[in-house]
């Protein structure tokens, strides 16, 4: 039985198994984009709504492009040009979507649980592409599926996520699936941009970068999120640098180590530039791998949709 999922709105609860089945469709799809295959007929009769409340560059493309590749057919909604400005609610504009007979809705919002809401709430598949601090599952999906295929697995990887743990959803899909998956998770940050319920994620926590460095396989570092905080949580940029910011001598130290960051990079802020270009740097395959990823996501809820059809 193919894999067939109803919804991706969390990365809780997704199992080693599931995660396993979506890694081994996202590395048939790599591997024929590889060749130059540029269609499938997977999602054809399938439409699709892009529905991006808040900014994004990556995300929204390899959405996109995953929904082309296997020929959906896609509308794009930009909330920026839309009645949301009239001050209509969110339920309201996806039932309006949905009156439109739409079968999936790809959504970015900044209300952290907006996807839970619409889940129980919609009558169309949710697929979360970022909800406020809250998750992001297919980006995480993406960052262990890039190191899966770097290492052959993650059992045991010792995983350092670093930087402003408090506002990321990357963070808070990350966990989940990398321990599902069997690596050892760590996070390393100032305890200003850690949560204060950090002691639940079952994670260990580091508070300088030279000894989380030491410790980890691989590191994911995060993009401080300016745009959710509204207080001054570190005291300078320049000092956030210093401490935890990765550098060329980290590099050097552990020559075998891996890097991710989910983008946006801040250059010279949570990693120095000669970082992000470095060997070590699986930045651009993470992206390449994105697309792959939400082909097999896309997939999934495709089977479901055809088995709850007939
Ligand atoms: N692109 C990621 C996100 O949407 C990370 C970031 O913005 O820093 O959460």
């Amino acid at each position: 039985m193919p894999l067939a999922l109803p919804h991706l709105t969390t990365a809780h609860g997704l199992t080693r198994t599931t995660i396993l089945e979506l890694f081994q469709s996202a590395e048939e799809y790599y591997t024929r984009l590889r060749i130059g295959t540029k269609r499938f007929d997977v999602l054809q009769g399938i439409s699709v709504v892009l529905a991006f409340f808040e900014n994004s560059t990556r995300t929204r493309m390899s959405f996109e492009i995953a929904a082309k590749r296997l020929s959906a057919e896609i509308t794009g909604f930009q909330a920026s040009a839309s009645s949301v400005n009239k001050g209509e609610t969110l339920l309201d504009t996806i039932r309006n979507i949905e009156a439109m007979h739409v079968d999936v809705l790809v959504m970015r919002h900044s209300s952290s649980g907006a996807h839970e809401f619409l889940r129980r709430h919609a009558g169309c598949r949710i697929v979360n592409a970022g909800d406020g601090q809250h998750e992001h599952p297919t980006q995480a999906l993406l960052d262990a599926f890039t190191l899966t295929r770097k290492f052959g697995h993650l059992e045991g990887l010792k995983y350092c996520l670093v930087g402003d743990i408090l506002h990321s959803r990357v963070a808070r899909s990350n966990i989940p699936i990398f321990k599902a998956l069997g690596a050892e998770v760590a996070v390393c940050a100032p305890g200003t941009l850690l949560p204060k319920d950090i002691a639940s994620f079952g994670v260990k926590t580091f508070s300088d970068i030279d000894t989380a460095v030491a410790w980890a396989d691989a590191m994911n570092v995060l993009r401080i999120q300016f745009e959710r905080q509204d207080q001054g949580l570190i005291p300078t940029i320049r000092e956030y640098t210093e401490w935890f910011g990765v550098k060329d001598h980290h590099l050097r130290l552990k020559p075998n180590i891996a890097i991710l960051h989910p983008g946006p990079i801040n250059r010279g802020i949570e990693l120095e530039a000669i970082v992000a270009d470095a060997a070590q740097s699986l930045i651009l395959p993470q992206v390449e791998h994105g697309v792959a990823i939400r082909m097999a996501v896309l997939t999934a809820l495709a089977n479901d949709i055809r088995a709850t059809r007939h």
